[in-house]
């Protein structure tokens, strides 16, 4: 045992792995370093390094429903990060225009549930009761609509302890049914900044060392493994392993290690992105309770609110329009409010490494890989990745399995993803201009071209999606076939000689239970307005 300059006791036991250096202080950076600490405690020695001078990507505020387990990981409430990073909740994804100017439907967390072994999406098809397929089987859908937060304002969620009487009309049974808190899960828009000055503080007041300065090397050892990083003014950092946050530049894992980058670009087209932060008055605007994502003449647009500004960005091809006319749509599709608001122009690196953990350093974050902001992955792709580095965490240099294991669930997780994604594009009925006509023609994965025309004949089930976690269940696949409405799907035969009964009562349930919720629940302003005066 030694102790080192800071006082503290750090073990001698040559080959194992206890020492970690994380490069980069964004989002990827704090997560990895407060979970590294929350799941090893002391037992391992973590440093983060990040640059003053290169600053963070400077977006990623709208996350997926899975970031709740993050928080319970870290054994954080909401009241103990939330208002420090003016968060807000998040229910779906809203999705205008895809189909047609005026349309929208909603990508919800929550499950679609299921008659006589039919998905409620097959039952619709079959005999949709209204045109709106996600309101017909999602409660979330009317929520979103009217606003709603999935809290009371005595801070109750709608789903806790919820106990409900269901009864069958055609048996006239009546069931208890006692939802266990996962009926509704949900999401969270936040500001990426304070959550990183959030995490930063949590780690340091858990012994994570914070080094703010240049890495201006990195050196290989005769293995070809990372030794040291060297900085510009705080000499040499060693470690056994190395964790590279640095974003898109991947100094570790791409420059340094040559790790090649595998591009999704001939798939997912667009490159670029221009953001703004437009303030909110939280007491004039309405606070939605979703991702918004706009389809644009090149792209589209996202709409984050947050309890003190509204991060938006245009998300585009640059083989379909400039920098300055992305800006100029975007600020219009603001109105005045982004009238003295300074743009963030960022070029995108689609794709993933070939491998995340090559020798002694793991990529996570932008490093790893990234596909555009269209379903909020990136930070859904941090957090699964800081999962399975605990899961998977080396003892020493030669645990190769331990590596490819883990290399194949990241990539699983990326590739799955893509799939998703591009599905939003092929299956978007609108193609009113060159660049949605071309999301029709374009080269797709073949896989996903194999998947596209069995759904035509059944809607996505598990067996027919990507058969890999990749975070998104079959449910997810169904919201975006129908809802972007390009690509026709059929109902199941055998729906036209069964008993249809139960599934009309199903729809009537969801219904009135919307209905009840809508009337029961706070707004998200009124609910936030509530939470701030105390
Ligand atoms: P960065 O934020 O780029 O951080 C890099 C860090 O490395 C910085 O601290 C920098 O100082 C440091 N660094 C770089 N070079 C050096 C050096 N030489 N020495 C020391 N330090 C160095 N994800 C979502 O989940 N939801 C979203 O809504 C979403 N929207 C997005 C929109 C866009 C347009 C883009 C591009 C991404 C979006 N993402 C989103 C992804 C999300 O932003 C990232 O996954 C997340 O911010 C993690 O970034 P990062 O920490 O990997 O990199």
């Amino acid at each position: 045992m030694t102790v080192d300059g800071a006082g503290k006791q750090r073990t001698n036991d040559p080959g194992k792995t206890k020492r970690v250096v994380v490069v980069g202080g964004g989002t990827a950076g704090w997560m990895t370093a407060s979970y590294l600490v929350a799941a090893f405690g002391e037992r391992i020695d973590v440093t983060v390094v990040e640059s003053a001078r290169v600053g963070t990507i400077g977006v990623g505020e709208a996350t997926f429903s899975d970031i709740r387990h993050f928080f319970e990981f870290l054994k954080l409430s909401e009241s103990d990060w939330m208002p420090a990073c003016n968060a807000t909740y998040k229910l779906a994804v809203r999705f205008e225009n895809w189909r047609e100017p005026g349309h929208h439907f909603y990508h919800p967390f929550e499950q679609l549930g299921s008659v006589d072994g039919f998905p409620l999406s097959d039952w619709w098809l079959r005999n949709p009761t209204t045109s709106r397929f996600d309101k017909d089987c999602f409660v979330m859908a009317s929520l979103c609509d009217a606003e709603r937060s999935p809290r009371y304002l005595d801070g109750k969620l709608i789903d806790q302890g919820f106990v409900e009487q269901q009864r069958d009309e055609t048996t006239a049974r009546s069931t208890i049914v006692e939802y266990q808190g996962t009926q509704f899960p949900y999401a969270y828009h936040f500001e990426a900044a304070l959550l990183a000055k959030f995490l930063t503080t949590y780690s340091t007041d858990r012994g994570v060392r914070h080094i703010v300065d240049d890495v201006t090397d990195v050196v290989l050892d005769e293995d070809g493994y990372i030794g040291h990083v060297q900085t510009a003014e705080h000499g040499r950092l060693e470690g056994d392993l190395f964790v590279d946050c640095t974003g898109f530049r991947a100094l570790l894992l791409n420059k340094a290690l040559e790790e090649p980058f595998v591009s999704y670009q001939d798939t997912l087209p667009n490159d670029s992105a221009v953001a703004l932060q437009v303030p909110l008055d939280m007491d004039r605007e309405p606070l939605r309770p979703c991702t918004t994502a706009t389809a644009q003449e090149a792209g589209w647009i996202w709409t984050i609110p947050l309890i003190s500004r509204i991060g938006t960005g245009y998300v585009y091809s640059a083989d379909y329009t400039t920098p300055e006319e992305a800006e100029r749509t975007l600020r219009e599709f603001v109105g005045p409010a982004a009238q003295d608001v300074e743009a963030n122009h960022i070029k995108m690196r689609i794709g993933r490494s070939r491998r995340s953990w090559v020798k002694n350093c793991v990529g996570i974050g932008l490093s790893s890989g990234f596909v555009e902001p269209l379903e909020s992955t990136g930070i859904f792709f941090i957090h699964h990745a800081i999962e399975q580095i605990v899961k998977y965490f080396p003892a020493g240099r030669d645990d190769h399995r331990l590596r490819d294991l883990y290399n194949e669930s990241i990539a699983h997780v990326q590739d799955g993803v893509r799939e998703f994604l591009v599905l939003h594009y092929v299956g978007a009925k609108r193609a009113d201009n060159q660049y949605w006509k071309d999301t029709k023609t374009r080269t797709i994965p073949d896989t996903l071209a194999e998947r596209i025309e069995n759904w035509k004949y059944k809607v996505p089930d598990a067996q027919t999606v990507f058969p890999h976690y990749h975070g998104l269940p079959p449910y997810s696949y169904n919201c975006i076939l129908l809802g972007t409405g390009g690509i026709e799907v059929r109902h199941s035969p055998a729906l036209d000689m069964a008993d249809d009964r139960a599934a009309i009562a199903e729809f009537e349930r969801i219904r009135l239970k919307a209905e009840k919720l809508v009337a029961e629940l706070p707004t998200q302003n009124e609910y936030f307005a509530a939470m701030r005066a105390g």
